[in-house]
Parts: C-alpha cells; structure tokens; sequence
C-alpha cells in the first residue's frame, strides 16, 4: 500500500505499521531453511504489540515472555499454555504465580528464582513447569550483545547446574531442560554456529549427569538483520545446515523425543515494520538543512542509535511520497524532542522534502515503541497498525 494512502487510512502520524504478509513469508524462510523438527519460538519482547503476537501465534510454535504482561499477551492467542516460556531475571513472586497457574514453562534464572518456583507451586497445589537458563561458560564473537563467558544476571552458572539438578529430583516441579541464550543481533554465521556447538556441546554434558530426564533443549538464537549499509543479510542456510548436523549427529543420538527449540525475536519481526512520521518544518541553519518530523527518539529509540549502539549510524529512510523521484539533496533529518540526541538521519541524500511529506523510517519491527522513552516530553503515543 502507498505510504500516503497508509497515512490516510491510520488517521493521524507518527504511526508503527506491521506487515501481516511479511511476517508470514518470514516464518516461511525459517520453515524452509530450519531442519524439520526444530521448533520456532518468537520472543515477544521484540514486538508484543497483542495483533501482532496473534497473528504469529498461528505460525510459530513457542511464545517466549519476559513479563507478567507479555505473559497475558501471550495467553490470550490460541497458543497452548504448555509451549509458552517465561525467562528474565528479577521475576517477581507475582509473576511466578502467574506462571504456575497458567501451565507456562518458567526458565529459572537463579537458585533462588527456584526455590521461589517451587513455593509458589506448593501454595497453588499445582505442580510448576521448569527449565534451566544456563549461564554458559563460553562467549560468542560478533554478537551485537553478548552474553554469557564470565559473571551475569542471566541464568546459572553452567558449572552450578549438576548441584541444582540434584536438589530438583527433589522438589515438586516438572524439570523439562535446559535454555542458553547467548547473544543477539549477530549477522555472522560462523559466529553463531560456533555458539551452537559450544550450547549443544554443554547441554549435552549436563544431560548426560543429570539425576532427570531432558526433554527440552532451547538453543538460543540471536539471528541478526542488517541495519546499515555495509551489513550482510544472514547466511540463514550455513547455519541451519550447522543446526542439522548438531540436531542429527549429537543430540537424537542421546535425546531422541527431546524438543529442541530456537528462539527469535528481531530476525521474524524486525524487517516487517515501518515508522512513519510528518515533516512539520524544514529549515537552514548555518548551511545546514534540517527536515524536523512529528516523531523522534520517544518512539524509535534505536533509530536514534540510543539503544545499545557503539557508533551511530543511520537507519534506512525515505520520503515516503516521493519513492519515485530522484535522491538530490542532503538533509538532517530530527525528531520533535529538545535534545541533540533526536537525530534520526544525519546527512542522508534523499528527494527534496517538504513541509507534509512523510519520512519513513524501515527497519522497525523489532525493539520499536516498546523500546523506547514514551513518556519523554509527553507527546501523544503513536498508533501502531498491522495491514
Ligand atoms: C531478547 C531475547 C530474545 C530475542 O532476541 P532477538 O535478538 O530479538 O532475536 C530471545 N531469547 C531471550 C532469552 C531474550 O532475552
């Protein structure tokens, strides 16, 4: 759909639209490529925007939440209770009732995280579902955030699970296995593969001693999308080969019933999603020209390169009205907030603008709205649209 007619139909900018046709050729990509068997989890904290989580609800095959609410968001689609997980530390006693009464598999990130599990078990007479986060003991390269290799709030200590194994045979609870999540934003194949290995190699190890049975390995993911100019898309195909192989010749071999899962936020959702914005003013300044849009940072803080980036750079943009004509003028494109961190584009070639034009801004299906400071400067939240 043209952007302006999109405008039209949403009534007012800025505006978040999500594209229910690419998130479903999305799914498809990793349906095609993933070997058979392995299952896809979408992580909602990526985009828990509740249309958004339903429509995924009918293609992928796990939801992962890291909250009481991305729980709720979670329970109200058709997906059964059983192939949800909660992780994130700092769970409250709250949120482990919650979990425990929905059926929802809770990935322990501490030993007291488990002690309180199986209270809260105990005082709902149900008994809880649980997994192990793992802190591994190996760090991934190339990763746009890396976890795991030394001291985190993340998971236990991979050398402390034996231990805790042992206390769970026995206390009340469901032990199902093992979950290692070890980076994110990682667009180079060979550095996630090698995590793969390393996280096989160490649920592997930790199977093989455990007083329990392991019928659930969660793998991780960290599947990257490029951003900038000089990023490559993923080798999807290398790593899924590299999974197959480590499915094939490591885990069935041991675990032939186990449900190896992987688990992935910005790789399903984060191309499928545009921010759109008005230019309210055009002006110079000391021979500069500045395109000031409608919205800013308190929507789309990544595009800002507020949100964890080292350098900042540009997120792909465009004059949404003017796809047709030729890119001829250097702009400085900000946002409406009193900051100089406001910046959304800086130093883009792009059709000359003016004032009503629509920048969009690509790249913002993932880590969006919810990611950023709605509050800042009290601007009204944008409408969020999925077409
Ligand atoms: C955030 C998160 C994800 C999703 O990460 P992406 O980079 O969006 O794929 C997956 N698993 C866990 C445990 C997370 O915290």
């Amino acid at each position: 759909m043209p952007v302006d007619r999109l405008a039209a139909r949403v009534g007012s900018t800025p505006f978040f639209a999500y594209d229910r046709a690419m998130l479903t050729r999305r799914i498809q990509l990793l349906r095609d490529t993933l070997p058979a068997g392995v299952s896809i989890s979408y992580a909602v904290k990526a985009n828990p925007m509740p249309a958004v989580v339903q429509h995924l609800s009918g293609l992928v095959d796990a939801f992962d939440v890291a909250s009481g609410l991305e729980l709720r968001t979670a329970l109200d689609t058709p997906m059964p209770a059983a192939r949800v997980s909660f992780a994130g530390p700092g769970k409250t006693d709250a949120e482990l009732a919650q979990a425990v009464a929905a059926g929802v598999t809770i990935e322990m990130e501490s030993e007291t995280e488990a002690e309180r599990v199986v209270a809260a078990g105990r005082r709902l007479g149900i008994r809880p579902r649980v997994a192990v986060r793992i802190n591994p003991d190996f760090t991934v390269k190339g990763s746009g955030m890396r976890l795991g290799g030394g001291p985190q709030q993340f998971g236990i200590d991979a050398e402390r699970v034996p231990a805790l194994l042992k206390e769970l045979v026995h206390a009340d609870v469901d032990f199902l296995g093992f979950h290692v999540f070890a980076g994110s934003q990682n667009l180079r194949a060979e550095s996630i593969c090698e995590a793969q290995r390393q996280t096989v190699e160490l649920m592997m190890r930790l199977a093989d001693e455990s007083p329990l049975p392991v019928r659930y390995l969660n793998v991780g993911g960290g599947f990257g999308i490029p951003y900038f100019p000089k990023d490559e898309p993923l080798d999807l195909a290398a790593v899924a080969a590299n999974l197959r192989a480590l499915v094939e010749g490591s885990i069935r071999p041991a675990l032939p019933d186990a449900r190896v899962v992987v688990e992935l936020g910005r790789f399903i959702v984060g191309e499928c999603g545009v921010y759109v914005t008005r230019v309210v003013d055009r002006k110079e300044s000391r021979g500069r020209t500045y395109l000031v849009v409608d919205g800013g940072l308190h929507h789309q803080l990544a595009a800002s390169g507020n949100f964890g980036q080292v350098i900042r750079r540009n997120y792909p943009l465009a004059i949404g009205n003017r796809w047709a004509e030729e890119a001829r003028e250097t702009v400085t494109v900000v946002g409406c907030l009193c900051t100089p961190l406001d910046l959304l584009g800086d130093n883009v070639t792009l059709p000359p603008a003016e004032i009503g034009d629509l920048v969009v801004i690509f790249q913002a299906g993932a880590y969006g709205l919810t990611a950023s400071p709605t509050a800042f400067l009290g601007h009204p939240a944008p409408a969020e649209v999925l077409v």
